[in-house]
């Protein structure tokens, strides 16, 4: 059913251009893409061109598009609560948060419901600074925390300049993998260097001053970047040797895209906060939480909360949330990530072995990279740098009908869980060409 065909691309695209504001660029330079139905892992124009989406939108669309059993639970939620004001008790807020605490690690209970991932994130921030009576946080340069004042000064990446000065009490500390930088050929040497690094950063910055470390547990845009062998063990062991909060930002990484509900579990750590959004819902409907271990919640049963939104634990998202975790569960989503993951990785090392511009890739699930190179085995363009043959790849994948985020030196490769190893092999059709394309330039 394509509900929204009374206009066609031109329209569409003239209209959304002349009263809407896009993000993260000058709106002469936006070039919408038109979208009227979406189902399984495709989009399509109003024209009928058919598009693989290959990124799950904003890696949040685990589930893939139109999930019947979540379009017939949205349909069901209309006809319930759809909205009441956030001092209510509903029954799809009672749910969601029961369900949520039977995934999460046995000291994680609580739950506060947002809009999205920068709120989820501005929240953990309040409590870890409201529990501790600390002011400090420290986050990574690689790395990207949403788009609010306070999240976007966490961010590390380029996004954060325009934006600056920022507030007070944010300091950024370096990844274990920095862009160019390396702490070492090993894993166990980046891990080790990276965090002796970082011991010595808190002590300079005090750690009496600091109330937590913000971290993407898997580093989404800025890399696909699983942490090296006893990273995050290690860091559990500073901030507890300190007393600092762990957050991980699981706003992209979590719900199955890694191969288990949520990154975490990967790496035998539990954090102190946790924040989603994005898969929460697959982005249905606009929902974010953060994730309360007991200690936290408990020191709120006798101090204020000082935090608050209208749509607070909003019912009929809450419902829809429900649904599609029932599908996550249910459907066992995340050995389906780790079964097409693996697929994945044959096609990547495949295109590897063929294409003289593929530097390296990562991958965990369906979590993943290409770094793309120059003739002298160098990234091919440098930190927020632009190459024309990046240009030339993303022109191609848009012109084949595959959607994909091309960045400095690297494209995306974030499929819906539910794809298929037929859809799967032709998106690497197009990206195999689109290598061709690349080699010749460089
Ligand atoms: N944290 C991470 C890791 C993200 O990738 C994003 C969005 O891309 C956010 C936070 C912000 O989420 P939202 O855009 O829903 O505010």
């Amino acid at each position: 059913k394509d509900r929204s065909s009374s206009m066609d691309s031109k329209e569409l695209k003239e209209t959304c251009l002349k009263h809407t504001m896009y993000s993260w660029g000058k709106r002469s330079a936006v070039d919408p893409l038109p979208i009227t139905r979406t189902e399984g892992v495709y989009m399509y124009t109003p024209e009928g061109k058919k598009i693989l989406d290959f990124n799950s939108q904003l890696m949040s669309v685990n589930i893939g598009h139109g999930h019947p059993k979540v379009v017939q639970a949205m349909k069901d939620a209309a006809d319930g609560v759809t909205y009441v004001f956030p001092g209510t008790a509903t029954e799809p807020r009672a749910k969601l948060s029961k369900k949520l605490a039977g995934l999460m690690p046995e000291s994680i209970n609580t739950f506060f419901f947002t809009l999205g991932g920068a709120d989820a994130n501005e929240n953990a921030i309040r409590m870890a600074r409201l529990y501790s009576g600390k002011q400090k946080i420290l986050a990574r340069y690689r790395s990207y925390h949403g788009g609010t004042n306070l999240c976007i000064a966490l961010t590390g990446d380029p996004r954060r300049w325009g934006n600056e000065p920022g507030p007070n009490g944010i300091v950024h500390f370096f990844d274990p993998q920095p862009y160019f930088f390396s702490f070492g050929a090993t894993e166990e040497e980046r891990t080790e260097k990276s965090l002796l690094m970082l011991d010595e950063q808190i002590q300079y910055e005090g750690a009496s001053t600091i109330a937590a470390i913000i971290i993407e547990t898997v580093t989404g845009t800025n890399g696909i970047l699983p942490p090296p062998k006893n990273y995050l063990t290690g860091l559990r062991a500073l901030c507890d040797k300190y007393g600092i909060l762990l957050i991980c930002d699981e706003v992209m990484a979590g719900f199955c895209r890694t191969g288990k509900m949520f990154a975490f579990e990967h790496f035998g750590i539990v954090p102190d906060l946790v924040t989603v959004a994005k898969g929460l819902t697959a982005s249905y409907v606009p929902l974010g939480a953060v994730c309360v271990s007991d200690k936290i919640a408990k020191h709120f049963d006798d101090h204020v909360f000082w935090g608050g939104l209208t749509y607070n634990a909003h019912a009929f998202c809450c419902e829809v949330a429900c649904a599609v975790i029932d599908v996550y569960v249910d459907e066992k989503m995340a050995d389906k990530a780790v079964k097409m993951g693996a697929v994945m990785r044959g096609h990547m090392e495949r295109m590897q072995a063929k294409h003289k511009c593929v530097k390296a890739f990562r991958q965990i699930g369906l979590f993943g990279m290409m770094d793309l190179q120059n003739a002298e085995g160098e990234l091919i363009c440098g930190y927020n740098g632009s190459h024309p043959a990046m240009g030339a790849l993303g022109k191609h994948f848009k012109e084949q009908g595959l959607f994909t985020f091309v960045r400095w030196s690297h494209f995306m490769c974030n499929p819906p869980l539910i794809i298929s190893e037929e859809e799967m092999a032709e998106a690497w059709e197009i990206i195999d060409a689109g290598l061709t394309i690349v080699d010749g330039m460089i």
